[in-house]
């Protein structure tokens, strides 16, 4: 079993086939996604995916793209977004200097409010980050807490300071592209606990679909990239972030779902044309 710990869902390029991509995960062993809102609209839309699907979960934020959408009503109905019982993070929160698509101060000011709220509810934070490295370790230093840097960009040299600070690193799509010998050096420097993996479909899919609409099913395929890294089983590394992000964000009742593994490996073999059934949890 795996958790996709990062997917978009809710975004217009499922609306034909939905249902069908979140079937399709299931049936390949994914036992959890977690779904994260970019804005009010999309963490509704979260949350009612997560009220629909008992395997999917919601994170409620305003993405830095979205900065400049955060008024104080969008705060308070996030805020009693976050109480929901499948609501299990804040997110996506962050900063995003490659785009710039808000103002940065006001990144950084809905970025450090959005920290606030997370500790307000007590849950954990789903970080973006783009060329914001600073910034981003500045604000985190000033809070107490526990989230991931999702879908990790920041190559081993800034490693050290997000561990110590006590948190995990997400890595999806590009761990699997051949020119990423950095994000393949990050796979193998971040202790096996503090990893979780991704997908942050619809973007950046893994190999060999790259270039494809991406989905849950494959973040099999980061797995496999993380496993070569680190000279392990695609297993091991399953095992190991799915146990990661049921302790990270209290995802209750997750050894429940734990399919069978012949039920695993019928499935997967009859979707994936690699075959790392083998290897499978
Ligand atoms: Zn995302």
């Amino acid at each position: 079993m795996i958790v996709d710990s990062h997917a978009h869902l809710d975004f217009e390029p499922y609306d034909p086939d939905r249902e069908t991509v979140i079937l399709r995960a299931r049936a390949v062993g994914v036992v959890a996604i977690i779904n994260v809102g970019t804005d009010l609209e999309s963490s509704r839309d979260s949350v009612a995916l997560a009220e629909k699907y008992d395997f999917i979960y919601a994170a409620v934020g305003v993405h830095p793209h979205d900065a400049k959408t955060l008024t104080p009503a969008v705060r308070e109905e996030l805020c009693a977004l976050a109480r929901h019982p499948k609501v299990i993070a804040i997110g996506e929160i962050g900063l995003d200097y490659y785009r710039d698509l808000s103002p940065r101060p006001v990144q950084r000011q809905v970025f450090a409010d959005l920290l606030v709220l997370a500790a307000e509810v007590g849950l954990p934070v789903i970080i973006h980050c783009r060329d914001a490295w600073g910034d981003t370790l500045a604000i985190l230093r000033d809070w107490k807490g526990s989230g991931v840097l999702h879908s990790y960009s920041g190559g081993p040299e800034h490693l050290e300071e997000v561990l110590a600070m006590g948190f995990h690193i997400g890595l999806s799509g590009p761990v699997t592209y051949a020119q990423a010998p950095r994000l393949q050096a990050v796979a193998a420097a971040v202790p096996l606990d503090r990893l979780l993996v991704e997908t942050d479909c619809p973007y950046l899919t893994p190999e060999p679909y790259r270039g494809r609409r991406n989905e849950p099913a494959y973040v099999w395929y980061v797995a496999g990239a993380v496993a070569r890294a680190r000279g392990i089983t695609a297993a091991e590394v399953a095992r190991a972030t799915t146990a990661n992000a049921a302790r990270l964000f209290r995802l209750s009742g997750l050894g429940n779902k734990t399919r069978s593994r012949e039920s695993e490996k019928g499935g997967f073999s009859d979707f994936f044309p690699i075959d790392f059934s083998e290897e499978m949890c």
